[in-house]
């Protein structure tokens, strides 16, 4: 689903370049209880600061704040420095300090969706996150990167694991505390192996359906996947955290987040093993495609329509690749999507870019389906315009090679939708689907690929028309379209046996 949230200020960045000075804290860590849930936090920071703040909000989950307890501070010289509490999260103390004491109540969120985002504990295992465990830089409005050196006191017998490994003191040196997250609890298992030129680490606990090396090999397939059409990620590293729900949850439910190089997927507990490998493989390759989009690119702001919606679609696409899904089941995400659309409030009165930028106040439905629809549209639009030259990928890939060049961050709307129009003659398709408020109209905005869609039943089905071009033959065909198998004309007659 998801990742990040340091991502804001891009242009307070860019004007204060160069005075941004980072800071480092150290920190230990100390599990007191898992019921309750609850640690004890004790360190000192680099720059001392009269502003101690928390974060209070991540991802939708509100309140953060109000999980801190028994604040105190001190100075460098080790004297009490008295503080006061301004809001849930927000601190300020009688004189700048830099060492700190506090409590922190950790128990799972009550909502499942929010359990990927945020630190929590139950009786067996949990998520450590520094983004919502330590104190905030101070210069976090200039999106400075703090470091971390960490020790961790946790419940007898648990274990941790995490992207960085931890030195021979059992120290963990961390180069971005936004970023980092620790795994923590009972019967941690945990296999590394390289992909290509990436280390790739698996780690999961509890039972499932289907074996460990039965999901890390389906993990490893969608990032050769995804190597092979984008090329290989800058940090060269990636760590797939597969963990049960901290409550009793549906069996279809899921959750997950992608942040820096750890993607954090929770996922509900199906008995088949087919059901539950196919219900790991669409969020497993939407989770994975993160760690190139957004989490590979230099840049920021609101443009959820694109690493969110685009991402769906590019998931969809790498599983059909895979045979993991086939031609129709594409098409039939793509109706379903087109039903979501509908469904969602507002759908005709935002853009997608406006609507990125509410991403958390109004429904997500519109920027993860409409989005997903202006990927299928706009790809095959471009591929029928090129004769199948380009296509989609091909604006990863220029997406990729700019992002490389960029001495700064960037904003994402701009950088996305010029690499979008830059691919061809593509300002209508954007301007229409991206940059206005218009509707679609998925039977005529369909027709030009040979397809159509079939009236009657309560969902959205789209099928393949009749008389088709060449040139939507062949089109077709890059998604897998098989006359023999998915043909109208063998429809319409009987079955020979
Ligand atoms: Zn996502």
């Amino acid at each position: 689903m998801w990742r990040h949230s340091l991502l804001f200020a891009a242009m307070l960045m860019i004007l204060s370049a160069g005075a941004v000075q980072a800071e480092s804290l150290k920190a230990r860590i100390t599990v007191l209880s898992v019921a309750p849930a609850r640690v004890r936090v004790e360190g000192e920071r680099s720059v001392a600061t009269r502003v101690w703040s928390f974060r209070n909000v991540y991802a939708g989950v509100m309140n953060l704040g109000e999980r801190i307890e028994k604040l105190t501070l001190a100075d460098s010289n080790g004297l009490d420095v008295p503080v006061r509490r301004l809001a849930p999260g927000e601190y300020q103390a009688a004189s700048a300090a830099t060492r700190f004491v506090y409590e922190m109540k950790l128990d799972a969120p009550l909502w499942e969706t929010e359990a990927a985002h945020v630190s929590w504990l139950t009786n067996e295992r949990g998520f450590l996150m520094l983004g919502d465990l330590l104190p905030l830089a101070v210069n976090e409005k200039e999106i400075a990167k703090m470091s971390a050196t960490l020790h961790f006191v946790l419940p007898e017998k648990w274990t941790i694991a995490a992207s960085t490994k931890a030195g021979s003191d059992g120290q963990f040196e961390i180069a971005d505390m936004e970023t980092a997250i620790f795994f923590v609890g009972q019967n941690l298992r945990e296999k590394r192996q390289r992909v290509g030129s990436m280390e790739f680490a698996f780690v999961t606990a509890g039972e499932w359906a289907f074996s460990d090396n039965e999901a890390s090999d389906l993990a490893v397939s969608l990032l050769k996947d995804h190597t092979s059409t984008f090329g290989n990620i800058s940090k060269n590293r990636a760590m797939l955290i597969l963990a049960p729900f901290p409550r009793p949850t549906g069996a279809d439910r899921w959750s997950a987040e992608t942040r820096g190089e750890t993607v954090t997927l929770l996922i509900g507990k199906s008995p088949s093993k087919t059901a539950a490998l196919a219900q790991l493989s669409f969020p497993l390759a939407h989770e994975l495609f993160h760690l190139w989009v957004p989490n590979g690119l230099a840049l920021d702001g609101n443009y959820d329509w694109f690493y969110e919606g685009f991402t769906l679609y590019q998931a969809l696409r790498s599983a059909v690749r895979l045979n993991l899904l086939t031609f129709q089941d594409y098409l039939n995400a793509v109706g379903r999507a087109f039903d979501a659309y509908k469904s969602a409030q507002g759908r005709d009165e935002l853009s997608l870019i406006e609507a990125s930028e509410r991403r958390w106040t109004v429904a997500p439905t519109l920027i993860y389906n409409k989005g997903m629809l202006a990927a299928f549209l706009y790809d095959m639009h471009l591929r029928l315009k090129t004769k199948g030259k380009r296509s989609l990928d091909d604006v990863y890939r220029e997406l990729f090679r700019l992002s490389n060049t960029f001495q700064a961050r960037r904003d994402g709307n701009l950088a996305a939708l010029a690499a979008l129009n830059n691919a061809g003659e593509m300002h209508e398709v954007t301007r229409r689907y991206i940059e206005n408020a218009s509707a679609i109209d998925l039977s005529s905005a369909i027709a030009p690929f040979g397809l159509r869609v079939e009236t009657g039943g309560v969902r959205t089905r789209i099928a393949v028309g009749e008389n088709l071009s060449g040139a939507q033959r062949d089109l077709l065909r890059k998604f897998g379209y098989n006359e023999k198998l998915d043909g109208t004309s063998i429809r319409r007659k009987p079955v020979r046996k």
